[in-house]
């Protein structure tokens, strides 16, 4: 009787735990996508993203002799139906650790073991499951270091090599057209424009590790804080998807390490990161939606997104070019630097006192890389609100930032047009990418500051001060 594989944010071949028992398993293997409920209220660019990565999936599937069946619906039912046609007697996933999908696994689980289906979840997703680090006392970890600490020398699994073949069933389920759903409808910034900033699917992911382990990661620790360089492995969109595995990086950059590379430790740390925002989110998933910090409930933030302030924030129009740079380069690249993400969401939450939950749905909207955890817990780290946050008293000053990390204004001349008489031809593209109806053009003088980088720290300070906590 055939295995289901039900492919979610594991769009790769190798190293893929769930995969590679499915093939094991000695009987036809069947993929499967599933465009259900929490995929259909994914943000604009996360959703045209991973439509794309989907595509990607279906190829590397059909090089192999196999196929991706693609369906709609609740997932349970969608999976009932199939194992209905095709008598399949397995269901094998990866696991994810968002509440919601959690909460949809575990029914599921429990609903077709009863039904004598091997329904079975596997690692993968993760380098370290939340669970398993945990404090001296028993607990969880809220401080990055110590975390660190604690799964530097664990060991990560050495990564799996792809199947060498994917057993075909005699006959296929039908599959929708993927094209019939309609992934990048929400896109409407042109996605042409986005599209060839986009690294699709796990050969390019592979390949840009590569070349980044070979020239990149040796500057690393320097250049990773320059965003008018290409200093970063740009790989989260492809670890957000799971077009690669977090195993593959962590292996790459140890291999990197022994080269004598010595910024490969600076990296190994960032992968960490990711795993200490899950570790966050699976005990705490009110991060996800909530002040971390409860008292924080008490804070007097702007919660209304239509405030002509937080339109001037989306749009890069607030006059202060590190901010405006880096909201435009998101707009046109589905990507932000991550001092750009810094910087855009002190200044939203401290100078315009806004909620962090307006700039966290956002980014939600405009990252092709856009990772649950990750997101929430930078948010909250900015707004001072999270887990080892930044006091809310330190204030990035965006001019300050901008005179360290981008001395010759190679960033803010790369995306922002005005004023220049031959602009960069990506800032140009930002107009290309928005709505008319934002009415902006690249020969409009550039915004004076809605809010100037001294007034907004003394109110943001102000506004802390005579909080009631
Ligand atoms: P590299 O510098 O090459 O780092 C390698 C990998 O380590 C990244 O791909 C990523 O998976 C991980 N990583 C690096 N920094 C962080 C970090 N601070 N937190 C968690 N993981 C990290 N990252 C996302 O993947 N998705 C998001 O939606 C997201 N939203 C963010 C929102 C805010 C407000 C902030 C401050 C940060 C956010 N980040 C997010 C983290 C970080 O900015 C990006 O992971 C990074 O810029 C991606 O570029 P890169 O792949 O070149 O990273």
């Amino acid at each position: 009787a055939p295995v289901l594989m039900w492919f979610r944010r594991d769009l790769r071949l190798s190293d893929h735990a769930a995969l590679t028992a499915a093939c094991e398993a000695g009987q036809p293997v069947i993929p499967v996508f599933i465009n259900d409920p929490l995929v259909e209220r994914l943000g604009a660019a996360p959703k045209w993203r991973l439509g794309l990565g989907i595509g990607a999936l279906a190829e590397s599937l059909e090089d192999k002799g196999s196929r991706l069946v693609l369906r709609r619906g609740d997932a349970l039912e969608v999976l009932q139906d199939l194992i209905a046609e095709t008598g399949a007697a397995a269901v094998f996933w990866s696991r994810l650790y968002d509440p919601d999908s959690v909460d949809r696994d575990g029914k599921i689980k429990e609903t077709l073991k009863d039904a004598d289906i091997d329904a079975r979840s596997f690692g993968g997703h993760l380098m370290f499951e939340p669970w398993t680090v945990e404090t001296k006392t028993g607990g969880y970890y809220k401080v990055y270091t110590p975390f660190w600490n604690a799964v530097k020398n664990v060991g990560v699994d050495a990564p799996r090599a792809t199947p060498s073949s994917i057993p075909a069933p005699e006959s296929w389920p039908h599959s929708d057209d993927l094209d019939s759903w309609q992934m990048g409808a929400a896109m409407d910034r042109g996605a042409d424009v986005v599209r060839p900033f986009v690294q699709l699917g796990e050969q390019s992911a592979q390949a840009r590790l590569g070349s980044f382990m070979a020239h990149g990661v040796a500057g690393y620790k320097d250049n990773r804080d320059i965003p008018g360089m290409d200093g970063t492995s740009n790989l989260s969109e492809n670890l957000s998807l799971g077009e690669i595995s977090p195993h593959q990086c962590w292996h790459a950059s140890q291999r990197a390490l022994d080269e004598g590379k010595a910024g490969a430790e600076t990296f190994l740390k960032e992968l960490v990161w990711r795993e200490f925002a899950y570790h966050l989110m699976h005990h705490t998933p009110r991060i996800l939606d909530r002040n971390w910090r409860e008292e924080w409930e008490a804070f007097p933030w702007n919660e209304d997104a239509r405030k002509s302030e937080v339109w001037a924030w989306k749009k890069g129009r607030t006059g202060i070019p590190f901010v405006d740079a880096a909201m435009r380069e998101m707009y046109v690249t589905g990507r932000m630097h991550n001092r750009g993400r810094m910087i855009v969401a002190s200044y939203l939450t401290k100078h315009l006192l806004t909620h962090w939950r307006i700039g966290m749905e956002w980014f939600e909207d405009c990252l092709i890389d856009w990772d649950p955890a990750s997101n929430a817990m930078g948010w909250q780290w900015s707004a001072g609100s999270g887990p080892d946050a930044t006091p809310y008293f330190r204030v990035f000053n965006p001019e300050t930032q901008l005179d360290k990390f981008d001395k010759n204004r190679d960033y803010v001349g790369r995306w922002i047009a005005e004023r220049k008489s031959s602009p960069h031809e990506d800032a140009l593209k930002f107009f290309e990418a928005i709505p008319r109806h934002w009415g902006m053009k690249p020969d409009d003088p550039y915004p004076s500051p809605i809010v100037s980088p001294s007034e907004g720290r003394s109110r943001a300070l102000e506004a802390y001060e005579n909080r009631d906590f």
